[in-house]
Order: structure tokens, then C-alpha cells, then sequence
């Protein structure tokens, strides 16, 4: 049996250690927190010097309030803070810091001195901390604001020290922390040195100006404002158009009331609407401030503060979609932005669809009236309009067709139009083994992917069929047994409706499911195998991504019903596919975010051949 043992109440200094293992995990650690510290007390220029990746000295100068000889005494307690008073307090934290345990903390496992002085007095104090030795506190000279000087990390706490990782991989953690910093409080000065070298000086600017003094002119030009109100928050920043994304998600910031949090869900939010503008595990730049009612979130569920639990995150995820969505579907340039990185030697220039338009006013052009789907449809009815930033519809038919095809004309909504305009405007078109579409354009030459432009129109129709009218499929002479995998069956009843937007239709036959119609994008003969193929296209988007179940179902249906490589198409059916694809909202990227048009320029040609005109 044990013998029973006797409680103690720690004494201050282990427990001050035990606590700082919480909060000071690595050298970046102490950093947030002295900047926070620094933002917190007003301060608009700060200055941090990291000498070896932090481990050897960290030192944070700010020209902020400063704190008293009193305060400064106990700024290294445990538990004490100027920042809240009352459990009321608590619950609308407005600063950075709220626990009152950073400095004690960092007391606990490492030399620290602090210089302060406030405004109302000519010279400041200093104390240093040793742990276990006598404080010194003494008067010094030094300037209006708080500095800190961290040495000897974990000098007491072995175990951890060695537990840190290289210097290069620690300096990533901080240079990440410093960044997240700069751009949260773009109104303040951020200068940052590693060891004598510098690593940054961004002037005090508004968050598109310190966006682009800390990334570069390239990444602040391929930006989005997003910009949007809801009754649980508002939502403002900047994301990243497609050709930003990056692979890691160290492009990825959110401010909840300035202070940077992780969040998995929300980044989410952000990244479900760019999901077919960029290739799959690639993540968007952003830079997204939330701005909400502090009680109505808690920010004291994490030590070192990185995570917050909303009292509506539903709704906080949702407002967060909106925003982007609206950015993204406002702008209309995607596919222009994300060939901008075309690197201009290359001689195979993706195309611009909007390239050569003015974008303040035009849009790409789009077909009214939808047809039967099919490739082979002969009568093309091509009402082309324009839609002006108001939402009217103009007389101003400078399209994205005519832009790349050089036509004078508008394109008139007449019989013959459609096979004027092509013969004229088109030339000669052909195909490359069956495979892509060669035709020229005002430019040059194009080159179109024929399942992946097939795939594009057949997706947003669809989108269009399950979110706004549905369309009437073609009935089969015949109908056909509909025999699915029993796991397929429930799938089936939840998306039944959806298939029948589309132009799918079924009726019971003597208790065994037929399929009656199909859409007319879906080849003859291959009806079943159409249904099955999409059902479990469907189950595999919906794994990757459960909330979007009809964006889902429309790239499903892209996917499976688009017609594939190898098909020879004669030149009605190119034309006809061109056509379709510039009546597309976005022509220039594939559902799965692959490029579908390349352009080679003339200049490229002339270039090549020796020519100089
Ligand atoms: P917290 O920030 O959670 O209050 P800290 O241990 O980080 O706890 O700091 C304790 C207190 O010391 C703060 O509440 C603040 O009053 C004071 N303090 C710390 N750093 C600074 C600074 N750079 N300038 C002015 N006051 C500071
Ligand atoms: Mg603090």
C-alpha cells in the first residue's frame, strides 16, 4: 500500500516555470507576447532583434506608454495585469494580453531585463531578473516606451532547450509571427532584425500598403478586397487571386479584433469558393479581418491565444463565404490574374480572356438562352449582351469573343449569324489529334483542351440547371432499369431531385426504377454507366467537400459527361464548343482548376522565325 503524502503549495518559482511551459514554448513565443505587449501599450513603432534564431538574446523595443517604477515591479508577477479588472472584463477582452502571465513566464526561464519610462517623467527604470537572485531594479536613462532584453532561454529548463529545433527552422517561427504581426497592425512601424541583418522595415501604412512594403508590388496587385456586414460580424481584407495560391497555408491570416487566431474552419470558408480556381491542395493568400463584438467570443481558451471558440461560427463561416464569393464573382478576371505569372519568354502564353477589355465596364459575354447542351446543336442562338457594372443590360456588345477574334460587329441574335461570324472571324479551325482545337485568334493561335472546355460549359450549365431553372432532358424511346449498388441507393434518394434539375428523369415501373430521360449532354448508350459514374464522382467530391453538394453535382456531371480525348469532332462541333466556351463565366480554367486555352502570340511567331515585325 502507498503511504499517503503530504500536500505543499508549491513555491512560486516552480510553479512561475510550470506555467511558463505553457506560454513560452520556443524563442518565437516570447516574441508574440513582448510585441503583443508593445501593441498593447500603444505603441506605433516596434523594433525586435532576434540573435540566433532567438535562442542566444531577444530584444523588443517599443516607444509606447511605458510603465511606472510601481508597474514595472509588478508587470513580472503572476496574474498581474493593467489589462482587465472584472470577470465582466473578461468577457470583452479588447487587448492583446488578458492573463497577466507573460512576463512572469519568461522570468521564469530566462535573464530578463526591462527598461521603461512614461511620458510625465525624464528618466526610467530598469530591472533585471534572475531567477532565484535579488530583483535589481535601478533609475536609467532611456526613452519614452518599454524595452526588453531576453537571454539565456531555458538556461534552468534543460529538457526544453532541447527540444529546440535549428536555428533556421526556430527563425521560421518567428519571422511567421513577425509577419502575422505586421499585418495585423499595419498603423504601427514593424522594424526586424535577424541577428544585423534586416529582415524588414515596414513604415506605419494602411493594411494594402503594408501588404505590399512586406510581400512585394506582385502580390499586392493580385489582390481582392472583400468587404462585407452581417449582424454577427464584419468582414474586411484582402484575397489573393488564383495564381497566389501557394502550397503551404502560410498565405493564410485571420484577425479576429486584431488578434491573429488559427482557425481550420474558417480558413475553410475562405477556400470553398476558390475551389475550382486553383488546383487541388494548393491554399489561397488571404489577409481577412473579423471584426465582432468581444462578448461574443472567447478568446481565453488557449494559453497562447491562438485559438478562439464563437458563439456563432456558423454564422461567422457563412459571412465569411459570402464575402469571398462576392469578390471573387465581382471581379470576373480570374483567369486573366491567374496567367499573369505566364513568364512572357515562354512561347505558349496561357490566355487572358479579358486581356484586352476595359474591365471597368465589360463583362464576358454570355448566352442568354441555353440550348439543348448538345455539342452537335446546329443552331446556335447567340443573343450576346452585356450587362454593365449597374446590372442593366446596354447596347455595348464588346465582348470577350470579339476581343479575341477581332469582330467589329456585335453578334446578332440572327439564323445565320452564328455561321457568318465563325466563317469570318474564326478561319480555320482544326484539330490535333483529337484532342485539343487549334484556331486563330486576333492575336495568334489558340489552343483549346476539348474535354477540358467541354467540361467547363457542361459544369456551370449544370450549376445553372440546379440553382436557377431547371432544364427538360431528352426522353428515351426505351426507358432504361435504373440497378444501383445498394451503398449507392440512399445517395441516389438525397440527389434524386438535383439529377432531375439537370434534365434527368425517372419513373417507377412495376416497382423497378427506370430512367426516362437524360440530359442532353449525355451520350446515347451510355445512359446507366452515366448515372453510376456520377454518383460516384459525387461521393468523392462530397468527401472532400461536404458543403458543397450542388457545385458538387455539377462538376460531376462536367466530369462524366464532357466529351473525352479522342473523340473526333468535326468542325461544326469545334465551333460550336468555342462558341459555348466564351459564353462561360470563366473560359479559361477547368472545374478542376487546370488551364483549358493556350495562346500562342504572331510576336511570338515573328520572334521565333527571325522576323522583326
Ligand atoms: P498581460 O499582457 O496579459 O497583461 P504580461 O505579463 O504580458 O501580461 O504583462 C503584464 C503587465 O505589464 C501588462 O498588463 C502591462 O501593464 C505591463 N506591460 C508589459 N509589457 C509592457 C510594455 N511593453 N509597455 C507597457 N506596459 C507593459
Ligand atoms: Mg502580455
Amino acid at each position: 500500500m502507498l503511504s499517503p503524502h503530504s500536500i505543499a503549495l508549491l513555491p512560486e518559482h516552480i510553479a512561475n516555470q510550470i506555467a511558463a511551459g505553457e506560454v513560452v514554448q520556443r524563442p518565437e513565443s516570447i516574441i508574440k507576447e513582448l510585441v503583443e505587449n508593445a501593441l498593447d501599450a500603444g505603441a506605433t513603432s516596434i523594433l525586435v532583434i532576434a540573435h540566433k534564431a532567438g535562442k542566444q538574446a531577444i530584444h523588443v523595443i517599443d516607444n509606447g506608454s511605458g510603465m511606472r517604477k510601481e508597474d514595472l515591479i509588478l508587470s513580472i508577477q503572476r496574474h498581474a495585469t493593467s489589462k482587465i479588472k472584472t470577470t465582466q472584463d473578461l468577457e470583452r477582452i479588447s487587448t492583446l494580453g488578458f492573463r497577466g502571465e507573460a512576463l512572469a513566464s519568461i522570468a521564469a526561464v530566462s535573464h530578463l531585463e526591462i527598461k521603461s519610462r512614461t511620458s510625465d517623467t525624464d528618466h526610467g527604470w530598469s530591472l533585471t531578473i534572475e531567477p532565484l537572485q535579488e530583483h535589481v531594479l535601478e533609475p536609467c536613462q532611456t526613452e519614452i516606451g518599454t524595452q526588453v532584453i531576453v537571454k539565456n532561454m531555458f538556461f534552468n529548463v534543460p529538457a526544453r532547450k532541447k527540444f529546440l529545433k535549428s536555428d533556421m527552422v526556430e527563425f521560421r517561427h518567428i519571422s511567421e509571427t513577425m509577419y502575422r504581426s505586421a499585418l495585423g497592425h499595419p498603423e504601427c512601424r514593424f522594424t526586424f532584425y535577424d541577428g544585423d541583418s534586416l529582415v524588414f522595415d515596414v513604415p506605419q501604412s494602411d493594411l494594402i500598403g503594408r501588404i505590399q512594403a512586406l510581400y512585394g508590388k506582385e502580390v499586392s496587385e493580385g489582390l481582392l478586397e472583400i468587404d462585407h456586414i452581417t449582424n454577427d460580424v464584419q468582414i474586411s481584407g484582402f484575397i489573393g487571386l488564383p495564381h497566389l495560391a501557394k502550397q503551404s497555408r502560410a498565405g493564410q491570416h485571420f484577425f479576429m479584433n486584431t488578434r491573429p487566431i488559427i482557425s481550420r474552419s474558417l480558413a475553410h470558408a475562405v477556400f470553398q469558393p476558390f475551389e475550382h480556381l486553383i488546383e487541388k491542395n494548393m491554399h489561397p493568400f488571404f489577409v481577412v479581418n473579423l471584426t465582432l463584438d468581444p462578448t461574443k467570443v472567447d478568446v481565453n481558451v488557449h494559453p497562447q491565444k491562438h485559438e478562439v471558440k464563437f458563439e456563432y461560427e456558423r454564422g461567422i463561416y457563412n459571412a465569411i463565404h459570402q464575402a469571398v464569393s462576392n469578390a471573387l464573382s465581382k471581379a470576373h478576371v480570374i483567369p486573366e490574374m491567374q496567367f499573369r505569372q505566364q513568364i512572357a519568354d515562354q512561347p505558349f502564353e496561357r490566355l487572358s480572356i479579358l486581356k484586352h477589355q476595359d474591365h471597368s465596364n465589360t463583362e464576358a459575354s454570355t448566352y442568354v438562352n441555353r440550348l439543348t447542351g448538345e455539342i452537335i446543336s446546329r443552331n446556335v442562338q447567340s443573343e450576346v449582351y452585356h450587362r454593365s457594372e449597374t446590372g442593366t443590360v446596354t447596347n455595348q456588345h464588346r465582348t470577350a469573343f470579339e476581343h479575341l477574334f477581332g469582330t467589329e460587329e456585335p453578334l446578332i441574335n440572327s439564323p445565320n449569324s452564328d455561321i457568318h461570324h465563325s466563317k469570318r472571324v474564326l478561319g480555320s479551325i482544326w484539330q490535333l489529334h483529337a484532342k485539343y482545337i487549334f484556331l486563330q485568334s486576333e492575336e495568334g493561335v489558340m489552343i483549346i483542351d476539348q474535354h477540358a472546355a467541354h467540361e467547363r460549359i457542361i459544369y456551370e450549365r449544370s450549376l445553372k440547371a440546379l440553382n436557377e431553372q431547371a432544364v427538360q432532358g431528352q426522353t428515351l424511346l426505351f426507358p432504361i432499369p435504373l440497378q444501383l449498388f445498394p451503398e449507392d441507393q440512399l445517395l441516389f434518394t438525397h440527389i434524386r431531385n438535383d439529377l432531375e434539375s439537370l434534365g434527368f428523369s425517372f419513373v417507377e415501373i412495376a416497382g423497378q426504377l427506370q430512367i426516362q430521360a437524360v440530359p442532353f449532354d449525355i451520350t446515347a448508350g451510355t445512359e446507366h454507366l452515366a448515372i453510376q459514374d456520377i454518383i460516384t464522382q459525387y461521393r468523392e467530391y462530397e468527401q472532400i467537400r461536404p458543403q458543397g453538394s450542388r457545385d458538387n453535382l455539377a462538376a460531376s456531371m462536367g466530369c462524366k459527361a464532357a466529351i473525352k480525348a479522342g473523340n473526333v469532332l468535326s468542325i461544326e462541333e469545334m465551333k460550336s464548343l468555342v462558341h459555348d466556351l466564351f459564353a462561360c463565366e470563366m473560359p479559361g480554367v477547368c472545374p478542376h482548376g487546370r488551364p483549358i486555352i493556350l495562346e500562342m502570340q504572331l510576336r511570338e511567331f515573328d520572334r521565333r522565325f527571325g522576323r522583326t515585325s
